[in-house]
């Protein structure tokens, strides 16, 4: 019998009662307990259906939700972090859901209940795995400590510090006339490893904010100074794309000054250079790591089946093979018969599936299966740059592209507020960088650590390089970057 056939006749029938819940942390309604971790796209599908049905209980390390398809946004210094993030407790009880912070370590299914890092522990009837991805380094030596990834919001403000901390760096070594630390011979390259939409997307950021911004943000620097890499290890960018828009992407990034590098593949990353393949070394002030994602080491210690990339493994009603009650959706959840991108529409169909099989399941009703319904990709290259492919095929590309890319961004954007700041934001990069608008360097809390520690609360310790050096200099210049009251869940 599959798995969607299977009903709640086959579920292991020891209901706790709802008062011996250990540290119950619900609503007081006696409904059937579902807790849902983590609030990303996949987990935030989920609360909608499950909305008055039943007592649902969300848990994240963050205090906030984050928008990743604008995080490169926000490490070029065009968007404030808090654009890209609203508040966990707010968006959980508008689906009168309660939200705890927490990171969840633990599962088990046996007594059915989850660990948290506190040490605290949490019972469920259904629990719901949206925990995402983060960085893969498929064994690249030195890429864990020596590149940037960009997963967190924290990522991408550590992104920014450093890029503006060493745009400074190169700025004063200009004004002084000599080569120092900021760049070999007053030069600041910057290399983004991976041609996907991450890595193209971040490349064309770059290429803009040196070609329009620094002239009236840093008059000292010549752009020339500035060099934007982007390496692929494919011969194409953006391979789920079709062909003549993969083109347009690589003609628009060399339009664009971005020396886009294909077949091209990387053996090892330094502190300040790559190895590539080929036995040749290319400096690099700055290497950005954009080139692919697997499930978070900590996923092993759940005791749950992993498939490739470590992503757990789930059956046609995306229920966790062997598991009765347990969904894993989004990024972190791999069907074997039907593999699907890591991307934000598979997390929202499959958050929303994954919670109406919850209804059906308490109901009494067998699960269905599954189907993905693609509504296509989408990539920006720049101002009045972007390739569309619809799901039926439709393509498009240029000005309108860019236009149906910034409007669907800003609509899918969570609150009214951060729509119109990220619109005003948007606004002000696209049509005033170039006449003197402002780079965004503000509303980071913590941020004059600069390089992430292990106490970083915003994200696991692998999306991050650990024990990444910085001079003295850069972290005073990275600290110069850090703004206002803080962004975090209290004051978005
Ligand atoms: C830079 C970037 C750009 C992208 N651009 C696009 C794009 O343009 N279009 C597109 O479709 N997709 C894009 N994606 C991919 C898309 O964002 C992801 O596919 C999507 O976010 C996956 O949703 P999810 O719910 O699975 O995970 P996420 O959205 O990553 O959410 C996971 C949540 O789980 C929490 N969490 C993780 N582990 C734990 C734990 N142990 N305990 C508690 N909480 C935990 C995290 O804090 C987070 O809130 C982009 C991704 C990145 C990183």
């Amino acid at each position: 019998m599959r798995p969607s056939e299977r009903s709640t006749a086959e579920l292991p029938t020891t209901e706790l009662p709802i008062a011996q819940y250990p540290h119950a942390e619900y609503s007081t309604s006696q409904q059937p307990r579902v807790i849902v971790v983590g609030l990303g796209f996949g987990g935030l599908a989920t609360l909608k259906e499950l909305r008055n049905r039943f007592s649902v209980l969300v848990l994240d390390r963050n205090g906030y939700t984050t928008f990743q398809p604008l995080l490169y946004q926000v490490a070029t210094a065009g968007l404030a972090p808090s654009d890209v993030a609203y508040p966990a407790r707010a968006i959980s009880g508008k689906y009168g859901a309660r939200f705890r912070h927490g990171e969840v370590t633990g599962i088990n299914p046996a007594e059915r209940t989850v660990s948290l890092a506190d040490g605290s522990q949490i019972g469920y009837d259904y629990l719901i795995l949206a925990t995402g991805a983060t960085a893969a380094y498929y064994g690249v030596g030195g890429a864990a400590e020596h590149a940037r990834s960009l997963y967190t919001r924290r990522d991408a403000i550590t992104l920014r510090d450093e890029l503006l901390g060493r745009l400074d760096g190169l700025a004063a070594v200009s004004q002084a006339g000599r080569a120092g630390r900021a760049g070999r011979a007053g030069r600041l390259v910057i290399t983004i490893v991976g041609g996907n939409a991450t890595g193209v997307e971040m490349a064309g950021s770059l290429a803009e904010l040196r070609n329009s911004a620094l002239e009236t943000a840093y008059p000292e620097i010549d752009p020339t100074q500035v060099e934007v890499r982007l390496v692929e290890q494919l011969p194409e960018l953006l391979t789920p794309f079709a062909p003549a828009l993969r083109r347009y992407a690589a003609a628009e990034l060399a339009k664009r000054g971005v020396d886009v590098r294909l077949g091209t593949a990387i053996k090892e990353v330094k502190p300040e250079a790559i190895l590539l393949a080929s036995g040749e070394t290319l400096p690099s002030d700055l290497t950005v790591w954009a080139a692919g994602v697997q499930a978070p080491s900590a996923a092993a210690a759940w005791g749950l089946e992993q498939g490739k990339g470590g992503r757990i493994v789930v059956e046609p009603d995306l229920r966790v093979r062997g598991q009765d009650r347990i969904f894993a959706v989004g990024d972190i959840a791999a069907d074997a018969e039907q593999p699907l991108p890591q991307l934000a529409q598979p997390a929202l169909q499959m958050g929303r599936h994954a919670a109406r099989q919850i209804r059906l399941l308490a109901r009494g009703e067998p699960t269905v299966p599954f189907g993905y319904r693609d509504k296509g990709i989408m990539a920006t290259i720049g101002r009045r740059s972007a390739v569309v492919q619809l799901g039926r095929g439709r393509r498009f590309r240029g000005t309108i592209a860019w236009l149906a890319w910034l409007g669907l961004h800003l609509v899918t954007l969570l609150g009214n507020r951060n729509r119109i700041s990220a619109l005003i934001n948007l606004s002000w990069r696209y049509v005033a960088w170039n006449h003197g608008g402002g780079l965004i360097v503000g509303d980071d809390q913590s941020g004059s650590s600069g390089s992430p520690g292990p106490a970083d609360p915003d994200g696991p310790a692998d999306s991050r390089p650990p024990g990444r050096d910085a001079s003295a200099a850069e972290s005073a210049a990275r600290r110069r970057y850090t703004a206002g009251p803080g962004d975090g869940a209290g004051v978005l």
